[in-house]
């Protein structure tokens, strides 16, 4: 057995311990985003969607990236969209790049969901406050490690951190960012960045 839920090898390593927090933290975000949901009568994909919206330029506003960034079919994602259409919480606009396509964006009253719902993680937040600066940084180095290798593994798609990016250079364990010029601390290093293009 070579499982890290087996509880035999799990208790003494501490990568399966590791698996197992992040899978209790899994857990907690998909309470949470059930909750919301439910109090907003969608499902957790659409707000998801809708808070995608919110916060991403036009360009990614598209059935197709949406379906990459969620890692799920384009018929799924098209299914969520027809809904929040029928609901009046977004809009289509024609896209300037391509005919074939459209470009999605918010109402008002999906704007004001979107931003409600927004902080539905916020609970996850609170107790990190709580960590030491030097905890959080390794907190972010291993977690943006462990999310680039498996995006690089084909588990994950879509990811616009440091590490998958042009821009990104690795001088003896020193960050730099060539587009902004500019040296990266650990705690500098983004998760979601506007700029980023892919390597
Ligand atoms: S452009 Fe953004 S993602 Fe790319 S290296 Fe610079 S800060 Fe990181």
């Amino acid at each position: 057995m070579n499982s890290p839920f087996d509880l035999n090898k799990q208790n003494q390593k501490v990568e399966s311990k590791i698996v197992v927090a992040l899978e209790r933290i899994s857990e907690a975000f998909r309470v949470l985003l059930w909750n919301e949901s439910r109090e907003n009568a969608l499902s957790p994909i659409q707000i998801q969607i809708l808070i995608f919206l919110l916060f991403h330029s036009q360009e990614k506003c598209k059935v197709s990236y949406l379906a990459q960034e969620f890692n799920m079919t384009k018929a799924t994602v098209s299914d969520s969209v027809r809904i929040l259409l029928k609901k009046g919480l977004i809009e289509k606009f024609d896209d300037p790049a391509d005919t074939r396509s459209y470009i999605i964006g918010l109402t008002y009253t999906g704007k004001e969901i979107a931003e409600k719902s927004s902080n539905f993680a916020f609970a996850i937040e609170k107790p990190l406050s709580s960590l030491s600066k030097e905890q959080k940084a390794a907190m972010l180095s291993g977690l943006l490690k462990l999310i680039h290798e498996l995006n690089r593994a084909g588990v994950i798609t879509i990811q616009r951190m440091c590490f998958s990016c042009i821009h990104y250079q690795n001088n003896n364990e020193e960050h730099y960012c060539k587009l902004l010029q500019s040296k990266l601390a650990t705690k500098e290093l983004r998760v979601d960045c506007p700029e980023h293009e892919i390597l």
